[in-house]
Parts: structure tokens; sequence; C-alpha cells
């Protein structure tokens, strides 16, 4: 894998295909800002085409001085393309459908009609001198011969990108690996990987598509997108820096990002989700607390503080002795062992309750009896 690996972001083209999304200009421009901070490389906003206020933010967008690229999107045909233009966009991300499927059911094109659109859609965008990336939609159910064909015929019309979406999202890592490698050994051109996550496989699919030469990765903030949605930006980012210590964003800013989105698009983030969900540093189990509390790693893939995060210690019938002690010697408490016993017993005889807030069991504590304590220096208030 290379050092250098650029991320694009398309949380406002392709996060906003989400069923039930749809962003108001001015949280657009609070999201563009944002991952223009945590520093994504380029920004996809949106295909003017789709409607007026698509198309006015992203005449905003142009002017809004942000140091990521703005990327525009939209079909491979003269109409849009000539909208698109309008816009002021700097760069053009065209696509035309390139699967036996889409050709014969969407446009009712040969494979040599589909080129020549191709050809004289990239053209038209290089006439008016700007940059564009050509993606060949559905490319992972393409023919591999035909793919090569059409891409290198937008290479040689001008495409300085090409993409590659797995548009239903069924790569393998091992087909996402190789194919890869043979687009880029072929193509003079830089290479974008673009995976939907219909079988869950989205990352792994975009870290092969990377070792096998892709450069630049599109992600949505949360994963958001068509269907099941695409790879999240915070677990690319973070699987990047923990399995190949690349760098790319900023990591500390991505919560901050994520929760964002998730209020701006109404769509929750699963508690279990890797590195933002609400329980991705949450221990729960006696054995995984009691090793935690000596040494994280032993129960982390990386830790909490990358994201600014705090891991956390669920605290019900699962919990042993040492998850308790430590958590109320947070709280200001040093109880004795005695004490420990009945709180923990107390605890397990309850087998319906899922979590206990601090008051509560600081009351469980109080039941258990007298126990040394130092006021919490927070509140000064929790004396047992
Ligand atoms: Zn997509």
């Amino acid at each position: 894998m290379r050092k250098q690996i650029t991320i694009l972001d398309t949380t406002l083209r392709e996060g906003e295909q989400t069923p039930g999304v749809s962003f108001t200009i001015a949280q657009k421009i609070t999201i563009a800002r944002l991952l223009d901070e945590v520093g994504v490389d380029a920004i996809e906003v949106g295909d003017p085409n789709v409607s007026p206020d698509a198309q006015a933010f992203i005449e905003r967008a142009a002017g809004m001085g942000l140091a990521a690229e703005i990327v525009v999107h939209c079909r491979a045909c003269d109409k849009d393309i000539d909208r698109a233009l309008s816009t002021g966009a700097r760069r053009l991300a065209i696509f035309l459908a390139t699967s036996p499927a889409h050709l014969s059911s969407k446009f009712g094109y040969s494979e040599e009609e589909a080129i020549t659109a191709a050809v004289r859609a990239v053209e038209q965008v290089r006439a008016a001198g700007v940059p564009v990336r050509f993606a060949a939609e559905d490319a992972t159910r393409t023919g591999r011969d035909f793919l090569l064909r059409i891409c290198a015929a937008a290479v040689a019309a001008g495409a300085d990108r090409i993409s590659i979406p797995d548009t239903v999202g069924v790569l393998t890592p091992d087909d996402a690996r190789s194919l890869f490698r043979k687009l880029s050994s072929r193509l003079d051109a830089g290479l974008d990987t673009h995976n939907h996550n219909d079988l869950g496989l989205a990352l792994a699919n975009t870290l092969a598509a990377l070792e096998g030469g892709a450069g630049c990765a599109h992600v949505t903030v949360n994963g958001l997108g068509e269907r099941s949605g695409i790879v999240s930006l915070a677990g690319l980012a973070v699987a990047l820096k923990v399995h190949y210590n690349v760098d790319t964003v900023a990591i500390d800013g991505l919560i901050e990002l994520s929760r964002l989105v998730e209020e701006f698009s109404g769509i929750q983030v699963p508690a279990n989700s890797p590195a933002v969900g609400a329980h991705a540093f949450a221990h729960k189990a006696g054995v995984h607390t009691a090793a935690v509390l000596k040494d994280p790693s032993t129960y982390e893939a990386f830790p909490p503080e990358l994201l600014k995060r705090e891991r956390s210690i669920v605290i019900d019938k699962f919990t042993g002795r040492s998850a308790v002690r430590a958590r109320l010697r947070q709280l200001g408490l040093d109880p004795d062992e005695k004490c420990l016993k009945k709180v923990v017993a107390a605890i397990k005889a309850d087998a319906g309750k899922c979590s206990y807030t601090d008051p509560e069991l600081l009351a469980l504590v109080r039941e258990a009896g007298p126990v040394s304590a130092t006021p919490c220096l927070e509140t000064g208030c929790l004396q047992p």
C-alpha cells in the first residue's frame, strides 16, 4: 500500500441518497466545513441536475474557499454536463454504466456505443478546460476486457482519474486487489475505489483495492449511502492507521463529524459501530473489565484516545469486583472487600437490570454498610 492515500468524502452526494435523508443548504455548508477541517482531500458536493437546491449548494461550495477539491457529479450526457459546468465546477465526475444489465436495460447500448458515449462526454468536459474523472458505473459486474477498453478510451480522451464503483457491493477482497493490480498496470490515470456495503465487505474491499493500486478511497460519514451504504470515513481512517500506519484525516475530529451528520441525517449510528458507536470502547464481562483495567490492550484494537474518546465499564450482572472497585474509586470511595462482595452480589441478584448509574451504585454501597471515602473532587457530594 502506498503511503499517500487520498480520501474523497461523498456524504453530500452519495450520503444524501440514503432513504429518508435530505440536507438543507445550511447543513451542507456546515458538513463541508467540518470535512475540510478534518482534512479530507476531496468533497463530492452533488449533482446539480437533481434539484434547484442541489445546484444552489454546488454554486455556493465553489466559493467557500475550502482546501479540499470540490467535485461535481453528473451523468455522462450533454445536457447534464452543460448544467454541471455552469455551476463553476473545477472538477467533474461523470458516470456511465458499463455492465451488461445496465447497458441493455438502461440505454440499449452496445459496448462500442458505450465507448463512443464515454469518449464524447469526456471530450465535452475537457473542451471546457475542466479536469474530469470517468466512473464506469457497476464496473465490478462488467466484463474485465470491456472495462479496461472503455476506461482506456476515457483516459485517451482526457480523463485523469478513473473510478471503479462496486455499485451493488459484490466484490470480494481478492477480486478487488487483483482488479486494481490489473487496472493500475494498464491505465495511465489515478484510480478511485468506491465500495458499497451490501454484503458487509465495503471496508475490506476498499483496503484490498488500495493494496492493489487504487490511490483514492470514497467514503461517507457514518457509512451513509444507497441501500446499505458505503465505507465509513471513520472506519477507513482508523483501519488505515492501525493496520498500515497510513495517516489520512485528523482522526480526533471524526466523532464531532459523526455526531453532526447523525443529527442532520436523522440516521442513528448503531451502538456497535466501529470507532464511532456508543459501545466501541465499552467493556462489560467481568473477565474483560478486570483485564482492561490492568492493560487496555487486552480487549481493545486501538485506544479510545485516538478519537478523543474514553473507555467505559458497564456495571450489570456480568460485572466483577475489580470493575466495581474501579468505578467506586473514580467516585472517591475506597470500599473494603466485604462491602464490595455485598455490592456485587446485589448487582448480580437483579439479572434484569442492564446498567447502573452512579447514584444507583452509591445507593447499593450505602446499603452494604460503612465504607471509607473521600468526597468526589468534581461534585463534593458523593458521601457514602
Ligand atoms: Zn455509490
